[in-house]
């Protein structure tokens, strides 16, 4: 047996699993799959600030595919760029992030065993579990854990496609063409886009892609790739508890701890299962202190997509132009974050919105 068995191995279970070997644990990662990151599903698309914060165990800079500087935001008919003076966000290669994570936690002596899935409570092998399997997590149902009440059903396509500004990504919050959530064209290079979107209403993923599509004039293009996956929009209402011998946590996708924005889940999913690990013998210390680092974040995030749930078209339109007015967009150039809200909310970064509005 094991001190700790990590059950997944994306960014939450390989920073879970790299935490508790650095804390002296003998710990145990299993990957159901046989090549760690792949299939991939995620545009790869993390914000500066983000992938700097976890450099401890990823190196991103050798994975960068794209610098982006700015975010177009589209409503129906009205647009609000965001355009900053230095790298806000990369695109990176997300199956070499996953794999340069846990080649990293191998190097530091971790156990790995990868084409091995958990299907039942005898794969288990320690009392104590971090459950980082991803939205549809075995171990948060094998512990009955409360469930994601909210996902959102995406699909994303790499086209041959020249984006008119390459540092750009183009983001469409028009509930006609992704009702529910978002639509994206990320910039890989000069000839080629991941363009995706998401819809939370069931059975209507077809139809707005195609319109989405059209709307970008693909629809006669063939992708290079494409694949539909889920992304969790809410959290679930516990993510850590004790059942019987075993003490279980749950992080990342699996626990909902995703941007209901926007569906970034890499740095959210990577810092909570850094905690996982921390307080994986204690899951009520788990609850208390992912939420005390995280929580009002992930809520904020959520606000922030319950407000546009209420928006018609021309509701978006003229909440853009309201930004606009209100010069929030200058304030979001400066003070802007693409992860942790609430620091957006601190006396700093409010007295950079006031001086926006100092004549
Ligand atoms: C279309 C789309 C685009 C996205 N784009 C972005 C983006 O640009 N930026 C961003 O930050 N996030 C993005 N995300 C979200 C991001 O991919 C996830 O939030 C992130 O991968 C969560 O990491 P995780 O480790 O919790 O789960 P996962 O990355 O899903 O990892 C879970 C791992 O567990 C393994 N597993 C599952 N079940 C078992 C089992 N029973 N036994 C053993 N292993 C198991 C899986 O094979 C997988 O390797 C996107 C998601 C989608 C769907």
């Amino acid at each position: 047996m094991f001190d700790l068995h990590v059950v997944g191995a994306g960014p939450a279970g390989s920073f879970a699993a790299i935490t508790a070997l650095r804390n002296g644990k003998n710990v145990l990662l299993c990957e159901e799959h046989k090549q760690v990151g792949v299939p991939t599903h995620c545009s790869g698309l993390v914000s500066a600030s983000g992938l700097e914060q976890l450099k401890d165990v990823v190196d991103y800079t050798s994975i960068i595919l794209n610098t982006i500087t700015r975010a177009n935001l589209h409503g129906k008919n009205e647009r609000m760029t965001l355009s900053f003076p230095f790298p806000k966000a990369y695109v990176i290669d997300r199956a070499k992030f996953d794999e340069m994570a846990v080649e990293k936690y191998g190097e530091e002596g971790g156990k790995i065993k990868t084409g091995h899935p958990v299907r039942s409570l005898s794969d288990l092998q320690s009392h104590c579990i971090v459950g980082a399997d991803g939205p549809i997590s075995t171990v948060a149902r094998l512990f009955h854990f409360p469930p994601i009440t909210a996902y959102s059903s995406c699909w994303q396509g790499v086209f041959d496609y020249s984006s008119p500004d390459l540092s750009a990504v183009e983001v469409f919050f028009d509930p006609s063409w992704a009702p529910g959530f978002i639509g994206w064209v990320i910039p890989l290079d000069e000839y080629t886009a991941k363009i995706g979107l998401g819809v939370t209403k069931k059975g209507c993923l077809p139809g707005a892609k195609k319109k989405f599509i059209t709307s970008l004039r693909l629809s006669q293009a063939k992708p290079i790739s494409e694949f539909s996956a889920l992304i969790p929009l809410s959290v679930r209402k516990k993510t850590g508890g004790i059942f019987g011998s075993h003490k279980v946590v749950l992080a990342g996708d699996a626990a909902g701890q995703v941007k209901a924005s926007s569906g970034g889940g890499i740095f959210f999913g990577a810092q909570c299962g850094r905690l996982a690990a921390k307080y994986a013998g204690e899951p009520a210390k788990y609850e208390k202190e992912w939420k005390k680092a995280y929580g009002a974040d992930l809520a904020l995030h959520r606000l922030f997509r319950s407000t546009l749930d209420t928006l018609p078209a021309w509701g978006l339109d003229a909440w853009l132009m309201s930004m606009k007015a209100a010069k929030i967009d200058k304030w979001l150039m400066q003070a802007g974050e693409m992860d942790e809200y609430s620091k957006m909310l601190d006396g700093k970064a409010l007295m950079k919105l006031a001086r926006t509005w100092m004549p």
